[in-house]
């Protein structure tokens, strides 16, 4: 017997999760009830991953049900918000039970982490598509933005930058790797941890912030014009793994780190003053940060390698049209 869509929900999805007091009315009714704290902010953000855009064609479900959430926590994280709620509109081809209770395991899992209530959602039948819509908690006026970057502030990144892009390459079979460095950079893109931790202890520190969803040099980009001003970065300094590193080293191309996408790590701006105290806050929160720079006066971005303009694509960032 298929599964009609209200089984579906009731099955995979009500009842599931981190229980939360904030959530008066869950998922049921037409609308969720929620109640924000006073004395806080929402901030709110939604993403849509398309089978054959976002992922490819048989990805293990249990992946995509985390990192749907996951690239949703990342905004949230980039705004140094606190994660709540969630809503998910799911498009499905077939209500296939074995593929629904994949995904939701990988879902829920971590939701469990960051504390998040599914509050609600859509089911609809067509080509597979998952939107989750996210909600979290700021202090009134300390959400963590784009535009506050300035002159003589230092940059930084958390983790590392380019795996992801790899993994994807070498499932293409467009880079050769070991077994070992593609089990490595697999996890990085397929289940990225969004640096929520990260985000909060950035609060009262980083002058600008984003999360680094499209490459560095596209969203790095974004904050930049949104400060007016420009930005000097030391290719040198840009954390890389081992197997990116040899990837590098082997190819000469730079593009991945650059202009990879899914990295979902932060990328922020600190007045020099507070930077070794938002790198020990950072550490603290189990997060490694680097500095790979500075904003300078001007516009644009400028990469330099031992002194000199660093020779990449200069092809940018992941953009849809
Ligand atoms: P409506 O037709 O009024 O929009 P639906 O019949 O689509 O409501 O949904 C019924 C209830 O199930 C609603 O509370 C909705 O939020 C919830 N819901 C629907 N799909 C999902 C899903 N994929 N995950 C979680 N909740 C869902
Ligand atoms: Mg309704």
């Amino acid at each position: 017997m298929p599964l009609s869509e209200f089984e579906l929900i009731d099955r995979f999805f009500a009842g599931r999760g981190p229980r939360r007091a904030d959530v008066v009315l869950g998922i049921g009714d037409d609308c969720a009830l929620l109640s924000a704290p006073p004395g806080y902010e929402l901030a709110m953000t939604t993403d849509t991953l398309v089978e054959g855009v976002h992922f490819l064609p048989g990805t293990d479900p249990r992946d995509l049900g985390h990192k749907a959430l996951a690239v949703n926590l990342s905004d949230l994280a980039a705004m140094g918000a606190e994660p709540a709620w969630f809503l998910l509109s799911l498009t499905l081809p077939s209500a296939d039970a074995d593929w629904l209770g994949a995904f939701a395991d990988g879902l829920f899992a971590l939701a469990a982490r960051h504390g998040v209530a599914l509050a609600g959602g859509n089911t609809t039948r067509g080509p597979l598509s998952i939107t989750i819509q996210a909600t979290g908690f700021v202090p009134l006026g300390r959400a963590l933005q784009r535009g506050g970057a300035r002159p003589g502030d230092r940059v930084f990144v958390t983790g590392t930058l380019g795996d992801a892009a790899l993994a994807l390459a070498a499932r293409l079979g467009h880079a050769d790797l070991s077994e070992d460095e593609a089990a490595t950079l697999a996890a990085r893109l397929d289940r990225p941890e969004p640096r929520v931790a990260a985000g909060l202890a950035l609060r009262g520190l980083a002058s600008a912030c984003i999360d680094l969803s499209d490459g560095l040099a596209q969203d790095l980009g974004h904050v930049l014009a949104a400060s007016g001003a420009g930005a000097r970065v030391d290719a040198e300094c840009l954390p890389l793994s081992p197997p990116v590193r040899a990837w590098i080293e082997r190819t000469g191309r730079w593009d991945m780190v650059l202009a990879g996408g899914d990295d979902y790590e932060l990328c922020f701006a600190v007045p020099t003053a507070q930077a070794e105290l938002a790198v020990q806050d950072l550490r603290r929160a189990g997060v490694e940060a680097t500095g790979i720079g500075e904003i300078v006066a001007g516009q644009g971005l400028s990469i330099t390698r031992r002194g000199a303009p660093l020779a990449w694509s200069g092809v940018g960032g992941f953009a849809h049209f």
